[in-house]
C-alpha cells in the first residue's frame, strides 16, 4: 500500500479524505493512527541542528506529530492554506480576532453571535481600544453603511447558534473583499462538510471542535483555518500566544474526524424528523431550523449550504415558567446543559432579550434549543410527548 499524498487527496471525495487525511502509518511503525505525542522538550542531535532550528518539530508548544496531523487534515477539509488549534472553541475565536485587529480598529459583529464571543468583544477588545458595532444578521451587502474608515473585521456566525438566522455570506464576502476587510466566520454549526468556509469567501473560519468533531461530549478544542492571505498572520499570533490544545483532545478529535460525515448525516436526518414532528404540535409556535421556510434566512441556507446539522430551536406558545419547568425537569432522554453535537440529545431554554443590542427578540413564549443525538427518534418523541402533557397540565 502507498500512502496518499495531499495532491492525491485533493481529488478524493470528502468521505475518503476524512479517512485518509492526517494519517502517516509509515511514520508510526505501520500503526493506523497517529498516537498521542506527549511532551515539552524535543531533542536536537547537533549544535548545528540546534542553532538552525530546521527540524520539523522544535518544542511542543509549536506542534507535535499529533497536532500536525489534525491541522493538516482540517486544512485539506476546509480548503484552507493552514490551520491552528486552540484549547476551546472560544479560544479559537479570540485567537482569530487577535490575529486580525489592532488598537483603534472598529469591527462589525452579528447580533446573533455566540454570547461569549460578544462578551470578549465588549470587555477585552474594548479595553484594547477596539470598538464593536453589532449588526442585524438579516443584513447582507447593506452592512456597507456600517463600515467606517477604521473598520477591519466583519464577524459572521451563520446560522446563529441559538436563534438560527442564516446570513448572506457571499454578499458579505464580496463587500469584505472590495473594502479589504477580514471576514471571520464561526462555522461551528455547519462544519466544513456542510459549508466550505473559504470557497464561500471567509478569510478565517473558526470551528468549536468541542461539538461535532469531538462528537462525544468528552473534549474541548477549537480550530482556526485561514486562507493564504491570512494564514501567516494567524500562525504568528498562535505562536506568540502559545495557547495550545491538549494532546489527548487532539487525538480524540482525529478519531472523531474519521466518522464525522456519518454522524453529521444521522444528526441531520434525526433533527429534520424531530423538527417536523415539533412543527405539527399545537404547543409550538415556530420552528427555527435553517432547512425550514419558517427560519429567517432559509433562502440563503438553501442556496449556500450542503445540508443541515442536528441543532435547532423552537418557539413555544405562551406558557407559565412552572409549566415549562414541569416539561423540562421531567425529561428522561433530553439532558439540560451547554454545548452540543454529542451522541446524546440535549435541550435548553434560552432568552436573548437581555443581551441582543440591535435586533428585537420577542418570541410569543419560551424558546427551546435542541441538539438531537443518536437515540431512536421514536423514544425521543415519546419523551417530549410526555413533557408536553406535563406542560399542558401545569398552570
Ligand atoms: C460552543 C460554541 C463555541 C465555543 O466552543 P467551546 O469549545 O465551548 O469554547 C463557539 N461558537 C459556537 C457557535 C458554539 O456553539
Amino acid at each position: 500500500m502507498i500512502e496518499t499524498t495531499p495532491e492525491d487527496r485533493r481529488h478524493l471525495k470528502t468521505r475518503t479524505k476524512l479517512v485518509h487525511a492526517g494519517r502517516h502509518p509509515s511514520d508510526q511503525h505501520g500503526f493506523v493512527n497517529t498516537p498521542v505525542y506527549r511532551g515539552s522538550t524535543v531533542l536536537f542531535p547537533t549544535v548545528e541542528a540546534f542553532s538552525k532550528r530546521t527540524a520539523r518539530f522544535t518544542y511542543a508548544t509549536q506542534g507535535t506529530p499529533t497536532t500536525a496531523a489534525l491541522e493538516t487534515a482540517w486544512t485539506e477539509l476546509s480548503g484552507a492554506a493552514g490551520t491552528v488549534l486552540a484549547p476551546s472553541g472560544l479560544a479559537a475565536i479570540t485567537l482569530a480576532l487577535f490575529a486580525a485587529v489592532k488598537a483603534g480598529d472598529h469591527i462589525l459583529v452579528t447580533d446573533a453571535v455566540y454570547r461569549p464571543s460578544r462578551i470578549f468583544c465588549d470587555t477585552v477588545l474594548r479595553r484594547m481600544g477596539v470598538e464593536t458595532t453589532y449588526y442585524d444578521p438579516a443584513l447582507g451587502a447593506a452592512i456597507e453603511s456600517l463600515i467606517r474608515p477604521n473598520t477591519s473585521v466583519i464577524f459572521v456566525e451563520t446560522p446563529g447558534s441559538q436563534t438560527f438566522e442564516v446570513q448572506d455570506v457571499p454578499a458579505i464576502a464580496e463587500l469584505a473583499r472590495a473594502k479589504k476587510l477580514c471576514l471571520i466566520l464561526d462555522n461551528t454549526w455547519a462544519t466544513p462538510l456542510l459549508f466550505p468556509p473559504h470557497t464561500r469567501g471567509a478569510d478565517m473560519a473558526v470551528e468549536a471542535g468541542t461539538k461535532y468533531l469531538g462528537g462525544h461530549s468528552d473534549l474541548l478544542i477549537g480550530l482556526v483555518s485561514a486562507n493564504a492571505d491570512w494564514f501567516p498572520r494567524l500562525r504568528a499570533t498562535f505562536d506568540a500566544f502559545s495557547m495550545c490544545a491538549g494532546p489527548e483532545d487532539v487525538f480524540l478529535s482525529l478519531r472523531g474526524l474519521r466518522t464525522l460525515e456519518l454522524r453529521l448525516k444521522e444528526a441531520e436526518r434525526q433533527a429534520l424528523d424531530l423538527a417536523r414532528w415539533l412543527a405539527a404540535r399545537k404547543e409550538v409556535a415556530q420552528v427555527l431550523h435553517p432547512a425550514f421556510p419558517s427560519c429567517p434566512g432559509h433562502i440563503y441556507w438553501k442556496r449556500d449550504f450542503l445540508g443541515s446539522s442536528g441543532l435547532f430551536s423552537v418557539l413555544l406558545q405562551p406558557c407559565s415558567p412552572a409549566a415549562l419547568a414541569a416539561m423540562l425537569d421531567g425529561l428522561k432522554l433530553f439532558g439540560m446543559g451547554f454545548s452540543w453535537g454529542g451522541f446524546e440529545s440535549l435541550v435548553i431554554p434560552f432568552d436573548c432579550r437581555s443581551y441582543r443590542s440591535v435586533t428585537e427578540w420577542d418570541p410569543p413564549g419560551p424558546a427551546l434549543r435542541f441538539s438531537v443525538g443518536l437515540e431512536d427518534i421514536e423514544d425521543l418523541k415519546a419523551d417530549l410527548d410526555a413533557g408536553f402533557a406535563r406542560l399542558r397540565s401545569t398552570a
